[in-house]
C-alpha cells in the first residue's frame, strides 16, 4: 500500500460505503493509519491508498502517541452544516500545496468505528474541517477544486509539475492506464460493497 498522488484517477473515485467490517478492513485502516504517520499527516482516505471505500483515518496531531486523538471513520456522513470558516488546507496527494478553502464551521457527522459501533459527533474548528476534506476525497473531491479563482491561480503550477510527474511514471509503466485502475476498483467494490 502506499499513497497516491494527484492526478491519479482512484483520487477521483466516488467510493462505495462498505458492507461489514472484517479483518481485511481492520489490516486496511492499520496500514492507513501507519501510511497517515508516516506522512506526517492529520487525515488519510481510502481513495488516497487506491481503494474505493467509503473511509479514512484521522489523528489531529498527526502523532500516534496521541492515542485519545487517532479516529477511524467508516460510512462517514455529515448530517447538518453551520456557518462557514476559511483556513489554509494541504493534502497528502497534493504535497507541498497549501491554500485556503471555505468550509462549514461545523457540522454534525454520523459514521461507524472500526467496532462497527455508531457514531454521531457535532465538530468545530480543524476536526470539522479535516472531517470535510476526508468525505470530499470519498466522493472524488479534491481541496484544490473548491479554491477561489485566485489560489487556483496560485497553485496551477505546483498542479502541472505533479501532472508531469504522473505523466513519467506512467510512461515508466508504473501506474496502470485507466480501464486497468476502474476494473481493478469494480473488484474491489464487488468483495466489500
Ligand atoms: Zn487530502
Amino acid at each position: 500500500m502506499r499513497i497516491i498522488k494527484y492526478p491519479h484517477p482512484t483520487l477521483r473515485h466516488q467510493s462505495k460505503p462498505l458492507r461489514r467490517v472484517d479483518s481485511e478492513v481492520k489490516r486496511i485502516i492499520h496500514e492507513m493509519l501507519d501510511l497517515m504517520y508516516a506522512g506526517q499527516g492529520i487525515g488519510l482516505a481510502a481513495n488516497q491508498v487506491d481503494l474505493p471505500y467509503r473511509m479514512f483515518v484521522m489523528n489531529l496531531e498527526s502523532d500516534p502517541q496521541a492515542e485519545d486523538q487517532q479516529h477511524v471513520f467508516i460510512n462517514p456522513v455529515i448530517a447538518r452544516r453551520n456557518g462557514t470558516a476559511e483556513d489554509e488546507e494541504g493534502c497528502l496527494s497534493l504535497p507541498e500545496i497549501f491554500a485556503p478553502v471555505k468550509r462549514s464551521q461545523q457540522i454534525v457527522l454520523s459514521a461507524y468505528d472500526l467496532c462497527g459501533e455508531e457514531l454521531h459527533c457535532e465538530l468545530d474548528g480543524l476536526f470539522a474541517r479535516a472531517i470535510q476534506h476526508e468525505c470530499d476525497h470519498l466522493d472524488g473531491v479534491l481541496f484544490v477544486d473548491r479554491l477561489s479563482d485566485s489560489a487556483k491561480l496560485s497553485v496551477k503550477e505546483a498542479l502541472g509539475e505533479l501532472e508531469l510527474e504522473f505523466a513519467g511514471l506512467r510512461r515508466r509503466g508504473e501506474i496502470p492506464d485507466d480501464e486497468q485502475i476502474a476494473t481493478r476498483l469494480r473488484e474491489l467494490e464487488e468483495l466489500r460493497t
